[in-house]
């Protein structure tokens, strides 16, 4: 990729002070400059005369300038230029925002082309604001032209004369990722024409090209790259456990595991016998009794004297595993502890020691289990709950403790199939599809605020038959400080409810302000029963187990992803009771009620999940910044899942026919790339 390492400061035409702007954004090389995708594009190709102008419409408008353009200051940093221009056919009148300049660009008797939303009323026609350009020098009008992301100092002008430049500097000298046969055996275009045309679309046809090329090479990139990971892993040596007899652990359990759960734990014991580390991820819907796959593991690690560590992204959560795993595990003779950011440092230091002297057998906690003194005897099994919380960085550090310990990696997040092949090619994968018996679905509504009264009446019937619940107060916009503002809401609201609505009931509250013992000790209250009512913000959202609760009311529910409301939804339903989930929302737009309904319609994470992706595609499926793929610029993975599936099979022919892809230099580099900018949504 000579070339394309190029920095854009040495372009034609990009300063220091460009550069400087573009690295802002992230543009360092001639490459990431060219990879800066348009985020949308907008269609400047149809032309109107004055006279035929329609209000509303965008078009392009030919006209000659019919006077002297007239400036006029209206305000501090509001300077208007006020410009007429003529056709054959009437009169356009033109307002430009700021851009005085144009005062003595725009010269009488010259024809410019004018791009804008053009308004007619009572036969006036105007357009504010439009773009202008000479006649002969048009690069941002009569075509379709690319809007990319910006952030300040970078105009959609500049961005796209560096664009062009960019391009014209590496002009039949991009090396292709995708190989010759594969091009054509799928019919993709060359990666000339792709990045031409992405950028700058001749029209809908090339665009369409550039795109299905681009996204199956993101998609077939990305394949090559985590099929390599996983043989890498492959390579790896562990010690082999021994077989261990599991029926003193399954006798000691309170009830019957579950085919589904029994299933998991053979595929994930088979994985520990093996030298190869495991690799597993276990992946089953809320209150599908991961934690007893987990259980089980640390079981058989202990029993073969090793190490088990048990990480959970919350020290509610982790304190809850401790609570679950403490006195199931001990009288089995292992070992327990929990180590979390709030352990006494004195406790941390004989935890520590113990650690490192082999008396601990399974250790459960929170990020403090990587921290720096945390020194283990013989490390063999490392355990992530709700893994997508963490990133690769925090996984892998975990595993450095040891020397390749086996991973087990559990989460609830049900991850549409499309999705998984992506973000869990490297794993696999053991599905827990079934529900501990006697759970009955739960039964949910979306309702507007005015049902209130009614909830409150609801919850006032289930409480006095001894049930609890849950409610997720107000969402608060993001402000200058989030988290105080949540704060203050979950206090206003819980005091409401205190106060105004149950005088007789015990209401405790949790928010993210909470230092982690307040919060353990109201989540405690509220688990013995002590507390009837739980007001929180989505701290509850994932693992929280308490069996009693059966209803879950959740305010604003039109913010949450679905993924997100199921995750809610399953906290409750956990018991034996008819539990139910109210979803409270006066938004009435028709794709709030379209997401709530699919709520109401089904109990099932996965079809959930593929409703979230398909209503709000991929990118937000995850929450942008953590879990996206930031790799897929172009693949739309609840379009393209015919492409994802070709580009899966080009990828597995090529690494048989050349598995160190000695004879395809280029596209070892990008799928390398590609994986590392994927590090933190990939395992
Ligand atoms: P997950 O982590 O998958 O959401 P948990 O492991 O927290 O689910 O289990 C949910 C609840 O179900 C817990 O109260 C647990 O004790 C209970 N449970 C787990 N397995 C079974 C089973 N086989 N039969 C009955 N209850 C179970
Ligand atoms: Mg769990």
């Amino acid at each position: 990729m000579g070339e394309l390492s190029r920095e854009v400061k040495d372009l034609r035409g990009i300063g220091p002070k460009r550069a400087a702007a573009l690295e802002k954004l992230g543009i360092v090389t001639l490459w990431d400059l060219l990879s800066w995708f348009p985020r949308r594009y907008e269609d400047r190709r149809a032309e109107k005369a004055i006279g035929d102008l329609v209000s509303g419409e965008s078009v392009c408008v030919r006209a000659m300038i019919a006077h002297a353009p007239a400036v006029s200051h209206v305000r501090q940093g509001l300077d208007l230029v006020k410009v007429r221009a003529v056709d054959d056919t009437g009169a356009l009148d033109i307002t430009f925002f700021n851009q005085t300049w144009l005062k003595n660009e725009l010269i009488p008797g010259e024809t410019y082309v004018f791009f804008g939303k053009a308004e007619v009323q009572n036969q006036r026609r105007t357009m504010a604001g439009p773009v202008v350009e000479r006649e002969g020098q048009r690069e941002a009008t009569g075509r379709i032209v690319p809007v990319y992301p910006l952030t300040a100092g970078v105009s959609q002008l500049v961005l796209r004369r560096c664009v062009r430049e960019g391009l014209d500097a590496c002009a039949g000298i991009l090396p292709d990722a995708l190989p010759g046969e594969i091009r054509q055996k799928y019919g993709l275009c060359r990666v000339g024409y792709a990045y031409e045309h992405i950028h700058f679309p001749e029209n809908e046809e090339a665009l369409s090209l550039a795109r299905r090329r681009l996204a199956f090479e993101e998609l077939f990139l990305l394949s090559i790259g985590l099929r390599r990971l996983r043989r890498g892993r492959e390579a790896c040596r562990t010690e082999p456990f021994q077989a261990v007899d599991l029926s003193p652990f399954y006798n000691a359990l309170p009830f019957t595991l579950t085919a589904a759960q029994r299933r998991c734990i053979q595929e994930a014991a088979a994985d520990l016998y093996r030298e190869v580390p495991m690799n597993r991820l276990c992946q089953g819907d809320v209150g599908s009794g991961k934690t007893m796959v987990a259980a089980a593991c640390g079981y058989l690690c202990g029993k073969n004297r090793r190490q088990a560590a048990l990480m959970a992204p919350t020290e509610l959560l982790a304190r809850q595993h401790f609570g679950t795993l403490s006195p199931l595990l001990e009288p089995l003779g292992l070992r327990c502890a929990l180590l979390t950011g709030s352990t006494p440092a004195k406790e941390k230091r004989e935890i520590g020691k113990r650690l490192a002297a082999g008396e601990i057998d399974f250790l459960i906690g929170t990020h403090a289990l990587i921290s720096g003194g945390v020194e283990y005897a013989g490390l063999g099994l490392v355990i992530t709950d709700e893994q997508h919380r963490f990133g690769v960085a925090q996984r892998s550090a975990l595993s450095a403790k040891g020397v390749h310990p086996h991973t087990l990696v559990m989460s609830a997040t049900p991850i549409p199939r499309t999705l998984a092949l992506i973000l869990y090619g490297d794993l696999d994968v053991s599905v827990l599809d079934e529900l501990p018996p006697g759970r009955k679905p739960v039964e949910t509504y979306a309702v507007p605020g005015s049902y209130r009264p009614r909830i409150y009446k609801f919850l006032e019937k289930l409480m006095a038959q001894g049930r609890q619940a849950y409610i997720v107060c107000p969402m608060v916009e993001e402000g200058e400080d989030p988290g105080a503002e949540e704060r203050k809401a979950v206090l206003e609201y819980a005091r409401h409810l205190k106060e105004e609505v149950f005088p007789h009931r015990q209401v405790a509250y949790v928010h993210g302000r909470m230092k982690a013992k307040e919060k353990d000790a109201a989540m405690s209250a509220f688990a013995r029963g002590e507390a009837e009512i739980l007001v929180s913000t989505t701290v509850v959202e994932v693992g929280v187990d308490v069996p009693n609760a059966a209803v879950m009311v959740v305010e604003n529910a039109e913010r949450f992803g679905l993924s997100q409301l199921h995750q809610l939804r399953g906290r409750v339903g956990r018991g034996t009771w008819q539990s139910y989930c109210i979803l409270i929302s006066d938004n009435r737009s028709p794709e709030t009620k379209q997401r709530l309904q699919v709520m109401t319609r089904t109990q099932d994470g996965f079809q959930v999940a593929e409703e979230d992706l398909r209503l709000r595609g991929p990118g937000d499926f995850f929450g942008q910044r953590q879990h996206g793929i930031p790799g897929l610029k172009v693949a739309n993975l609840a379009l393209d899942a015919e492409l994802l599936r070709d580009a899966q099979a080009a990828a597995e022919a090529l690494l048989t026919e050349d598995p160190d892809l000695k004879q395809h230099p280029a596209t070892a580099e990008r799928a390398a790339a590609l994986l590392e900018a994927n590090a933190d949504g990939l395992n």
